[in-house]
């Protein structure tokens, strides 16, 4: 995917810039964010690190922002990396080991950590220390490392690949939903504010609408508009130019960009609304059946556009109004 639309694509200096830095500057997420803050307090009172959490949910929704911003308010330092880069047992044992105290350790998409990897996570999370062994062959022995107490903070689009060992270690399991358009016009007049941008409530609201529930893109497309705005002269978001610069972008009124639509079309089209198997569309679609269930169909889901049936995804009635096609003969709207 490269689109504005892609919840995924790497953040840069400006998204560093727009993260809320303090969990009151957070912005939704009204439930987990008063239990963290519940969390952090207590373990702050105790003196003790706080106990491990888990946080999924589909990406650009808030995940690592949460992750420093309770490192922050712990008063700890932060260490971050993600499952598929610690390739071998050592290269997360040297991390682990070079922890301080109560130190936040951040493991991104910790679904796609190797399973020898996950075993020394275990005693790590569960007893602090670690198990390793030494030499080979006969003369290998086993040798126990105590480890600092610390919050591993795990990370996950897919919480159902966690294996059972691992989700069971987090005692904070926490899930993020997708935004409503009143928190991303929050969000969005946040971002401008820091921007320095003049955006009327309306060209928020314009803008929040058509940012698929998620603050990366919303983040995103503000800028994007910023760009035709300032291209055209203009110095004033307002509904109008956002509108214009979003349909520019290809991003339609529920925020549906191409590669959605071509997903849509697809099911509607060649298999008259499903129900069809995900490696089909990943295939017709040339896109990796990952990107497809973690990126695409959660939102168009979340819309009701799309159901997962066990045998393959189906379009609903919303999807074909929407697509302004004409459900074939039997298939209901
Ligand atoms: P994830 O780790 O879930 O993919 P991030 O934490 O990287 O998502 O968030 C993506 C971007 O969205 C960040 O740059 C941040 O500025 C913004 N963001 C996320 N959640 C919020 C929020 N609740 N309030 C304001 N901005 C947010």
């Amino acid at each position: 995917m490269n689109s504005p639309l892609d919840p995924i694509r790497k953040p840069d200096d400006i998204d560093a810039a727009l993260r809320p830095k303090t969990l009151a500057e957070f912005v939704g997420q009204e439930q987990l964010r008063a239990n963290l803050g519940v969390f952090v307090a207590a373990a702050r009172a105790r003196g003790e690190p706080m106990d491990h959490v888990l946080l999924h949910g589909p990406p650009g929704l808030g995940k690592t922002t949460l992750a420093q911003i309770v490192a922050r308010e712990l008063g700890v330092g932060f260490r971050a990396t993600s499952g598929p880069v610690i390739a071998k047992a050592g290269d997360l044992a040297a991390i682990l080991t070079n922890l301080d105290n109560h130190d936040v350790l951040f493991i991104d998409e910790i679904h796609r950590l190797a399973p020898a990897v996950e075993e020394i996570l275990y005693p790590a999370m569960e007893d602090r220390v670690l198990d390793i062994m030494i030499g080979e062959g006969p003369s290998a022995r086993s040798v126990r490392i105590d480890l600092p107490a610390f919050t591993l903070v795990g990370a996950t689009t897919r919480a159902g690949l966690l294996t059972t060992p691992l989700r069971d270690r987090f005692g904070i399991p926490l899930r993020l939903n997708f935004y409503t358009v009143a928190e991303l016009e929050r969000v969005i007049a946040r971002a401008a504010t820091l921007l320095a941008l003049n955006l009327t409530p309306e060209g928020a609201r314009e803008i929040a609408g058509r940012a698929r529930g998620t603050p990366r893109i919303a983040g995103r497309l503000l800028r994007r508009v910023r760009d035709f705005v300032h291209a055209d002269g203009t110095v004033t978001v307002d509904a109008r130019a956002a509108d214009r610069a979003l349909n520019r972008l290809e991003v339609d009124a529920l925020g549906l960009d191409s590669m959605d639509r071509r997903y849509l079309i697809m099911i509607a089209d060649l298999y008259r609304g499903g129900p069809v198997g995900i490696e089909t569309l990943a295939a017709g679609l040339s896109e990796a059946r990952d990107t497809l269930e973690e990126v695409v169909e959660p939102f168009l889901i979340q819309q009701g556009l799309v159901a997962r049936t066990a045998r393959g995804r189906v379009l609903n009635g919303p999807a074909w109004s929407h697509l302004g096609i004409k459900p074939p003969p039997g298939v209901a709207q």
